[in-house]
């Protein structure tokens, strides 16, 4: 979430639990993949050869405590043969570390095809470059390259790296250093607050891709109308690469109020008379149900439409993703 990934202070987004997933490689990948130098495998070689897939999104928990029940459900989570598991990067410096241990123990204990993400904003070229050498002496060959967002109470000093203002520079940056990872980058199909223009925001991420992305995963968003849309004027623009719609459970109204208010990503008028109906009614577990029912039709809506897969944002809760996805994949 961060796709709903979000557009915010990082920590404010771990606080609402949202920040808001092969085992399989060695037996399911065609001999004829391509591989970069040294056997890394990119994630968009993945999605060529895997269609449909569900990929997970989870979040560093806030302290080392929670770790071995985070490891928990990320084992549980494990069964659904994810096509990677990504882990989200806080802008502001405080859960870097926690990025870089988690991303190297998915990849390590867990057998999992792990992404970490990384921003750009108030980093230098030397931070970033240490990130990633570590990275791949970790064996972790995706990067989701973000620009992040400043703090709240950063000092105005805090995004003076000229080099690396937007996550296409990050792109960039590297491309020219690390050609051999698999990059991700992020997409917006209700517009990024901050963008100039919907055509000006389009025009952004295509050259994000041109500069080096291989797959986009998308904000989050509850009506699919407005990723059918971006898709189609992704493609008029001339992006060709996939794009992923990223998707997540409402599990409470406390909780998605705060998403959306960081996000920006609207909430349909129907859909959230249902939940406030379902809160009077039934309380925070009604919600859940509304809210796990709601994600999974958009989900296999999305897949029958035609997406190569749906990356879910998993508020680190293995219980209902497990529902979210009963059925979902063949
Ligand atoms: P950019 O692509 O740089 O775009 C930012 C804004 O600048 C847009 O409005 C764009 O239109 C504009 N822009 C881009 N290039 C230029 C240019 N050259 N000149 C002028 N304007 C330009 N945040 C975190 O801190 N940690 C995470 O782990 C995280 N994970 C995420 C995962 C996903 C899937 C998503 C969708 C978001 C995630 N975020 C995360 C949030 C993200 O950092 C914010 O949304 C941030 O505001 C924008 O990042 P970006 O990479 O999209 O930026």
């Amino acid at each position: 979430m961060w796709g709903f990934g979000l557009c915010v202070k990082p920590r404010a987004h771990l606080d609402i639990g949202m920040q808001c997933c092969y085992r399989f490689l060695s037996e399911k990948i065609p001999v004829t993949m391509s591989h970069t130098s040294g056997g890394a495998v990119r994630i968009a070689d993945l999605i060529a050869h895997k269609k449909p897939f569900i990929s997970l999104e989870f979040f560093p928990p806030k302290e080392k405590a929670e770790w071995p029940a985070f490891f928990g459900t990320v084992e549980r989570l494990a069964q659904l043969d994810p096509l990677f598991v990504s882990v989200t990067y806080g802008a502001g410096g405080s859960t870097q570390s926690d990025t870089l241990e988690i991303v190297t123990r998915l990849t390590r204990d867990h057998g999992l095809e792990a992404m970490a993400h990384l921003t750009c904003v108030g980093a230098t070229p030397e931070a970033i470059r240490a990130f990633l050498d570590q990275l791949s002496k970790a064996g972790v060959h995706n990067v989701l390259a973000l620009r992040g967002d400043p703090p709240k109470d950063a000092p105005a000093e805090f995004a003076t790296c000229k080099e690396l203002q937007y996550a296409s520079d990050l792109v960039t940056f590297i491309r020219s250093g690390y050609p051999d990872l698999g990059l991700g980058v992020a997409g917006y199909p209700e517009t990024h607050p901050e963008a100039e223009s919907p055509r000006s925001d389009l025009e952004y991420l295509k050259l994000k891709l041109d500069q080096g992305g291989d797959f986009i995963i998308t904000q989050l968003f509850f009506d699919n109308q407005s990723y059918f849309d971006f898709v189609r004027r992704a493609r008029e623009l001339g992006i060709e690469k996939p794009i992923i719609p990223g998707i997540i459970p409402v599990v409470s109204l406390k909780v998605i109020n705060r998403i959306i208010s960081l996000c920006g990503a609207t909430i349909p008028a129907a859909f959230m008379a249902e939940l406030e109906e379902a809160d009077r009614r039934g309380g925070a577990a009604a919600v859940q149900d509304i809210g796990v029912a709601y994600a999974r039709r958009q989900a296999q809506e999305l897949l029958a439409s035609g997406a190569p897969g749906i990356h879910l944002y998993t508020l680190n809760r293995a219980d209902v993703i497990l529902e979210l996805t009963k059925g979902l994949l063949p």
